[in-house]
């Protein structure tokens, strides 16, 4: 597993994959010993890198992660037979915004996907967090440009980083759900329901 992990991060570093910070994803399987998580739906597969570390969190958790694009889906399943993971994790080949999803309840949703989108993400997957489960969000710092949007002379940069500074003020100004944001990693959202227990 361990040999595995360590190829699987080779292979972001050559191929530029995002993966996930070994700080962000420390956090998250604490969380999920910790809170004994058995469903969790992530939103960006990529080559299956978070999926495996979080479904090894926990010997009874279950991952569904979505993909869109064909050559990180293929990687992420050939990575989880690898680890032996087949049964545990779900891989879905689909856009997250078009996908119908069968109506199961998750108890910890990790978006992780296009940041323009994650006010669409996080309307659309709340429905189907458990009442009590919880939505991180990764990289709401994006590499320290968030709340500097003005600065950016690239457009597209410009643009992008805007778009992750409205998702942060839809979540604090958020009526079901309270957020709290936590700078480590890249930085990550951390959102459960006001009424959750
Ligand atoms: N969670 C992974 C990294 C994901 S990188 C890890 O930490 O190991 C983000 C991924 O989201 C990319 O592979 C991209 O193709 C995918 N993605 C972006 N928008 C998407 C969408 N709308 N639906 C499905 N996948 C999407
Ligand atoms: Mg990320």
């Amino acid at each position: 597993m361990k040999e595995q992990i360590a190829e699987m991060e080779s292979y972001a570093a050559a191929h530029n994959v995002p993966i996930v910070e070994k700080e962000t994803i420390a956090y998250i399987m604490k969380y999920i010993k910790k809170n004994n998580i058995q469903n969790i739906l992530e939103i960006g597969s990529a080559i299956g890198y978070s999926a495996i570390l979080m479904a090894g969190a926990n010997a009874e958790t279950k991952v569904t992660t979505i993909e869109r694009d064909e050559v990180r889906y293929m990687e992420c399943l050939k990575n989880i037979k690898k680890v032996g993971f087949d049964k545990r994790i779900n891989v879905v080949y689909q856009d997250a915004l078009e996908v119908n999803l069968p109506k199961v309840e998750y108890d910890l949703i990790f978006i992780d996907a296009a940041k323009a989108q994650n006010i669409k993400f996080f309307e659309k997957y709340k429905n189907f967090l458990a009442p009590n489960g919880v939505i991180i969000t990764d990289n709401i710092n994006f590499h320290g440009y968030t709340g500097h949007s003005e600065e950016i002379e690239s457009k597209n940069l410009k643009s992008l980083v805007g778009k992750i500074e409205e998702y942060v003020e839809f979540l604090k100004n958020n009526d079901e759900f309270t957020t709290e944001f936590l700078n480590i990693g890249d930085g990550i959202g951390v959102s459960i329901r006001k009424d959750a227990k």
